[in-house]
């Protein structure tokens, strides 16, 4: 755990600057060298080492605001995902993860791991109680996602990551759902904080990019399996994600405050069943998301009653994309049984809440009352 002590603004906006030395620009330089001098210097310098001065500067950021000591940045999500993983786990070791994860990461586990020998379990459930009949003599790390998609659940970070500490299991938490204006795992014990960076971190729907935030101690066992595999990202997009970042923590809390109006105002329509949001009072963790975050984000998920079309009302928005991914600045909207867990047999959707009905919303920065009158105006239309 290392704490900066500036505000997050300050951080967001001016942490890791490379300082333009030669002309006294006011933002940082682009490095896109591939070939660095090496003799006299302390440090062979090369894309793939993840130590270009782009990378380092921006994961000074990303450390600063997760109050980790260190961090890198990977080409996507996935690949953060992945290469922290394999660092953790080898040929006997087990994993235990929460039974709702990202799908990508879940297909990654079930496609990948039995060809090396890596023993896998999801929990039942996402109490702790869960996680504790989960393990096993040879379980190397426990796999958390909160709050989790598309349900919004969440998950006691402290208790699970305290357990785990207990055991001398390394606890990985995907925070991309929070993003570390809204919730800082290592604060709690977590060991290592994953991003899909490409969501808020990016914010504008055209960067892909993925972020690691732990010890210098596990950062550099992850990097030592990182140069072998690949997977750094970009100069030029390290570069547009420090200028995205940069206003990382007022879009959060300006897409968060939508939300929890936008939350409210789903959950008195006539038309809506069901509403997913930590922040209303009737959410089953609605206390705990009180402690462990500041605020309660920006997704939504909601189901509509029987008498709308729910494939209607997301070809009838105007103002509101209906398409895939999310955390933009401007708002979308998904049908998770259509998308996400297209793969899975209606039963086994059913069995994890996943309606025909049900809809993710990733709340963008819009105005409130423009958002509002293109879900009614979709909702007219998709009247059965
Ligand atoms: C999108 C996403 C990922 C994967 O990230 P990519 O950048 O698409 O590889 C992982 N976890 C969560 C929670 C995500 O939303």
């Amino acid at each position: 755990m290392k704490k900066n002590n500036k505000g997050e603004n300050t951080i967001c906006t001016h942490e890791g600057e490379v300082v333009d030395t030669q002309f006294g620009g006011s933002v940082s330089p682009i490095f896109v060298s591939t070939s660095y001098e090496y003799i006299n210097k302390d440090i062979s310098r090369y894309p793939r080492y993840f130590n270009t001065p782009n990378q380092e500067a921006l994961c000074k950021k990303i450390s600063a605001l997760e109050c980790s000591e260190s961090a890198m940045i990977f080409g996507s999500g996935m690949a953060a995902i992945s290469t922290t993983l394999l660092t953790f786990l080898s040929s006997g070791d087990h994993i235990l993860l929460q039974k709702d994860i990202y799908g990508g990461t879940r297909n990654l586990v079930e496609a990948q791991f039995d060809r090396f020998n890596i023993d896998y379990t999801f929990t039942d459930d996402i109490d702790l109680k869960c996680f504790k009949s989960g393990i096993k003599k040879n379980t190397k790390v426990i796999y958390i996602e909160t709050p989790s998609n598309p349900l919004l659940k969440i998950i006691d970070i402290e208790k699970i990551a305290q357990f785990a500490k207990s055991r001398d299991i390394i606890t990985i938490i995907d925070n991309t759902f929070a993003t570390p204006i809204i919730q800082k795992p290592i604060l709690f014990g977590v060991d290592v904080v994953l991003h899909s960076a490409t969501k808020y971190f990016g914010g504008h729907s055209d960067i892909s990019a993925g972020a690691v935030a732990a010890s210098q101690t596990h950062i550099d066992k992850i990097w030592n399996l990182a140069k072998n595999l690949g997977g750094n990202l970009s100069d030029y997009s390290v570069w547009l994600l420090e200028r995205s970042m940069k206003t990382l923590s007022i879009r959060v809390k300006a897409q968060q405050k939508n939300a929890k109006k936008l939350a409210k105002y789903l959950s008195e329509s006539r038309y809506v069943k069901k509403v997913y949001y930590p922040g209303l009072k009737n959410h089953p963790n609605h206390n705990l998301a009180k402690k462990q975050m500041k605020g309660y984000g920006a997704m939504i998920s909601f189901e509509f009653i029987d008498k709308i079309d729910p494939s209607l009302f997301l070809t009838s928005l105007n103002l509101i994309k209906p398409s895939m991914s999310l955390a933009g600045v401007e708002s979308t909207m998904l049908s998770p049984a259509e998308t996400s867990h297209y793969l899975l047999t209606e039963n086994e959707r059913l069995s994890q809440g996943i309606t025909n009905e049900l809809i993710r919303f990733s709340v963008g920065i819009e105005n409130k009352k423009d958002i509002i009158m293109d879900i009614e105006h979709a909702i007219k239309l998709a009247i059965k």
